[in-house]
């Protein structure tokens, strides 16, 4: 049985084509820089070489039909009949609060998600061509949406509500939704099983530490908070986001700058805002850590900011779900920066959390736990993995369908 993954992204698609009785990836790869004369096609298949070539792609439909047309080349695809795809999975940013878990494509569902579109710009259009260019390309195969809002929509309504007047929840949705929901809830699931805990009897806080971060409150394997918003600018420092501001610091801008437009808001606090704002030099940790290590003050402040912020979300879960069973870090930063890990939970022994440094020093790219034996509440990182997550919900759909 094999699954494709597509996950459209704002200038790239990337796809996942995996054998479910092993879970292993046969295939995988991206089109990046779509629309832009620079457009590249890069793809490898198990056992062989990265292939990396340009390619003219003008938007994501045709996106999908390359990397579709290439998996179907009768010498170097990796697959002869259409038939051997049981279900193709699209990852989704934004399922507003029409969506709570994941659903098979059918009309009623396309248009849904096409009254989605206003939440998440510059994401939705391009899923939903993703999805027409799937149905023109593999017919007859079922797709399903799997939602990064999905799992946050056990939220309830005291933490999912802002407190402006309730005409705009009602009239234009404005309300917590939360991000990463597919990450959150794999590495629950794995922590789940390396904890030898039912999911429902799980009480932990994941830390997804990435170029954009968030944080989740799950009681009981239900998620009861998390650190991003109505959209993924709020919560932690991230790499170009600011995260969580007063927001009369937007107004202040405005009244000062009166030609600004909402697009050069949006771009400030998205873009040029987090660690490369507050460094000047990048948005990248990599790099910010290189820099410390040269002595660079601003990227030693940017870092500190990133992990406060992180330890004041990890402090704050620990207060509402009032027992902890785990942290789990997961995500680029989450998985490979232990400074980042020991920083976050610095000073936490009094709430039960210890990292024992030597292991959490030492380089891995396994599950595994880095807290201290005595440690009340276990530390553990795992690696996430978006895109099996999304196959074996696929399959779990069609299934119930
Ligand atoms: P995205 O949110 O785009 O999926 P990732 O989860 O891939 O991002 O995380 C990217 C971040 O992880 C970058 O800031 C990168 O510098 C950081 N990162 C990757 N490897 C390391 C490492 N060894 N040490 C510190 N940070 C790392």
């Amino acid at each position: 049985m094999k699954v494709l993954v597509v996950n459209c992204g704002s200038s790239s698609v990337k796809y996942t084509l995996f054998s479910m009785t092993t879970e292993k990836k046969i295939s995988w790869g991206l089109v990046e820089c779509i629309g832009l004369p620079e457009a590249y096609y890069k793809r490898q298949t198990l056992g062989t070489e990265e292939i990396k070539s340009l390619c003219k792609v003008e938007n994501h439909f045709q996106a999908v039909e390359l990397i579709i047309k290439d998996l179907l080349n009768p010498e170097t695809g990796s697959i002869k009949n259409i038939d051997e795809i049981s279900v193709i999975g699209h990852r989704i940013v934004h399922g507003g609060d029409k969506f709570s878990e994941s659903v098979l494509v059918n009309e009623d569902v396309k248009a849904g998600l096409k009254e989605c579109f206003s939440i998440a710009p510059l994401h939705t259009p391009h899923h939903y061509s993703g999805i027409e260019a799937v149905e023109k390309m593999l017919p007859g195969i079922p797709s399903v949406l799997v939602f990064d809002t999905a799992f946050h929509q056990t939220m309830p309504d005291y933490a999912y509500m802002y407190a402006v007047p309730y005409e705009y929840y009602e009239r234009d949705h404005v309300r917590r939704y939360g991000m990463h929901g597919t990450s959150h809830k794999y590495v629950m699931q794995r922590a789940a099983g390396m904890l030898g805990k039912k999911v429902e009897e799980l009480n932990i806080i994941t830390c997804h530490l990435g170029n954009g971060s968030s944080i989740t409150a799950i009681k009981n394997g239900k998620v009861i908070d998390t650190s991003m918003g109505f959209t993924p600018l709020a919560g932690l420092v991230m790499g170009t986001r600011c995260g969580d501001i007063d927001p009369a610091v937007l107004v202040h801008i405005m009244s000062k700058n009166p030609k600004i437009t909402s697009e050069e808001m949006n771009n400030l606090l998205n873009k040029q805002s987090g660690l490369l704002g507050i460094s000047g030099l990048s948005g990248d940790m990599r790099t910010i850590v290189k820099a410390i290590q040269a002595g660079n003050k601003r990227a030693k402040l940017a870092f500190d900011m990133l992990c406060y912020s992180a330890k004041k979300y990890i402090c704050m879960y620990y207060g509402i779900l009032n027992h902890v069973d785990a942290i789990v870090f997961t995500a680029g930063i989450g998985e490979n920066s232990p400074t980042v890990r020991e920083k976050s939970c610095e000073g936490l022994d009094n709430l039960g959390i210890k990292i024992d440094v030597e292991v959490n020093n030492m380089p891995s790219s396994e599950e595994r736990f880095i807290s201290t034996a005595d440690s009340k509440i276990k530390v553990m990182v795992i690696p996430t993995n978006e895109e099996l997550m999304i196959a074996r919900e696929s399959i779990k759909v069609l299934a119930n369908n």
